[in-house]
């Protein structure tokens, strides 16, 4: 059996976690964030620099979430919106500030471990957007051309360039992006932890926020073993919200993503993928990512489901895939497998919304959280330092429930079925 956090990669090569305990007792602060993952802790770092005082409550351990096990992609172009679509959704007010904010989120991110110094294998090598099949081709450069009118570097790569730059010749065509990069996401969260904990913001583990009421003008959060009472609430849940704000849980589908990563290979083994370092993802529905580790693993993930019993599942496609694309991975040993949730949302956009006064939440990255949680961790503590809605790069909106939410997991094998046999049939006609 494969459960969703055992065996990641991560956890066996991470920076240490900082010690956290659990809430115990009642406590009373400015600001109360639920969730240590990315954007929590991001929103935790600023409101503690601005002299605020933070509690960050998270139900299991920093990023037990999707924070601590992606694939680590710092990819900043919007997953399937293009120009056209986000003004259609929001209008050209929101459709500038959603460009400069989502195609810059790479380079806030990388700035950030700049600054701070945080130890996590931070590497701004560029991301190889690859197309599945010839058809794929046209659309991702009509997009990426659209894009890149907004400012972003963009490179179209094909041929003996692109086998190179892959170390595939599955592939007839990509985009390059040069401002994407990796991260060592586990890494990333705990340095993060440790800077928003040094700035004077308290993180308690193991306190899963189960309550919420008013009392007078401040919100009292409870938990299993204590209570915090805050000026202002900020849920930061993404993929793993629950039952906490049930509206909000069925404003995403969780979709699951599974990754495994092989075993240290031999240099003559694999000198040939990916040599600049940058990362790789494909334009599938059921979407392959991958990247070279600095100690010569391959890591590669993709869409895939949890059975009833709650087994992550689809590794031996992605084995397939890894054989396809590259011959040698056929036969490597794949020493860590695991997955977990990604928030999608009804338009692929990250939402911000403000479910009751003072109670803001943002989630919903469609797979680019790693560089957009943390982006949304400043736009929630902004909003909290008295930015106005009307200011923010996304508008506040209500939060819009997916009808028959709670059938989704059963229909998730179907759909899935589906997405993987068009998939094929495509990459079979390339
Ligand atoms: C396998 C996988 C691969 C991915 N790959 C990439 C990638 O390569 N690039 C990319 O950009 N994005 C990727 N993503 C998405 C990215 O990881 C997420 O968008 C991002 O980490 C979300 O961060 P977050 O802080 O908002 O949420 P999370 O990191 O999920 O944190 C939410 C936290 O809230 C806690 N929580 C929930 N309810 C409560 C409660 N009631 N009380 C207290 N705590 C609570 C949870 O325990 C959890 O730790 C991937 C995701 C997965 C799962």
């Amino acid at each position: 059996m494969i459960n969703e956090t055992v065996n990641s990669l991560w956890a066996s090569n991470a920076i240490a976690e900082p010690v956290t305990v659990q809430l115990q007792g009642s406590i009373n602060v400015d600001t109360v964030i639920i969730g240590a993952g990315f954007t929590g802790l991001r929103a935790a770092l600023l409101l503690a620099e601005a002299g605020q005082t933070v509690v960050v409550l998270e139900a299991n351990k920093i990023a037990w979430g999707a924070s601590g096990r992606n694939g680590g992609q710092v990819n900043p172009l919007p997953p399937e919106n293009t120009p056209a679509t986000i003004e259609k959704h929001l209008g050209s007010k929101y459709l500038d500030r959603i460009a400069q904010t989502m195609l810059g989120s790479a380079d806030e991110l990388f700035d950030i471990i700049d600054k701070y110094e945080i130890d996590c294998q931070a590497r701004q090598n560029g991301w190889l957007r690859v197309d599945h099949y010839s058809q794929a081709r046209q659309a991702s450069r009509a997009t990426a051309k659209a894009w890149s009118e907004y400012g972003i570097e963009i490179q179209y790569l094909e041929g003996e360039q692109l086998h190179y730059e892959t170390g595939s010749t599955a592939f007839q065509s990509a985009t390059l992006i040069p401002k994407g990069g990796a991260i060592h996401p586990l890494s990333y969260a705990r340095g993060l932890a440790k800077c928003a904990i040094e700035a004077g913001a308290v993180i308690y583990t193991h306190s899963p926020a189960i309550s919420y009421t008013k009392k007078k003008d401040k919100w009292q959060i409870a938990t299993t073993s204590g209570k915090v009472s805050a000026t202002t609430v900020l849920v930061c849940t993404n993929g793993y919200s629950d039952a906490l704000i049930p509206k909000l849980a069925k404003s995403i589908i969780p979709l699951v993503s599974i990754q495994m990563a092989s075993s240290r290979l031999n240099e003559d083994l694999i000198s040939s993928i990916l040599p600049n370092g940058r990362t790789l993802s494909d334009t599938r529905r059921t979407i392959v990512y991958g990247r070279r580790e600095p100690d010569n693993r391959i890591l590669l993930g993709s869409l895939g489901r949890l059975s009833q019993r709650g087994d992550l599942k689809a590794f031996s496609e992605l084995k397939e895939e890894a054989a396809r694309m590259y011959p040698v991975l056929a036969s490597v040993d794949w020493e860590f497998h695991w997955g977990g949730h990604i928030a999608v949302t009804h338009d692929h956009l990250p939402h911000l919304h403000e479910p009751e006064p003072a109670i803001f939440a943002g989630l919903g990255y469609n797979g680019r959280g790693v560089a957009m949680g943390n982006v949304m961790g400043r736009i929630l503590a902004e909003r909290v330092l008295g930015k106005s809605a009307a200011d923010s790069p996304f508008p506040t909106t209500r939060v819009k429930t997916y009808p028959f939410h709670s059938f989704y997991k059963l229909g998730a094998k179907t759909v899935m079925w589906w997405m993987r046999s068009k998939d094929k049939r495509e990459v079979n006609r390339a």
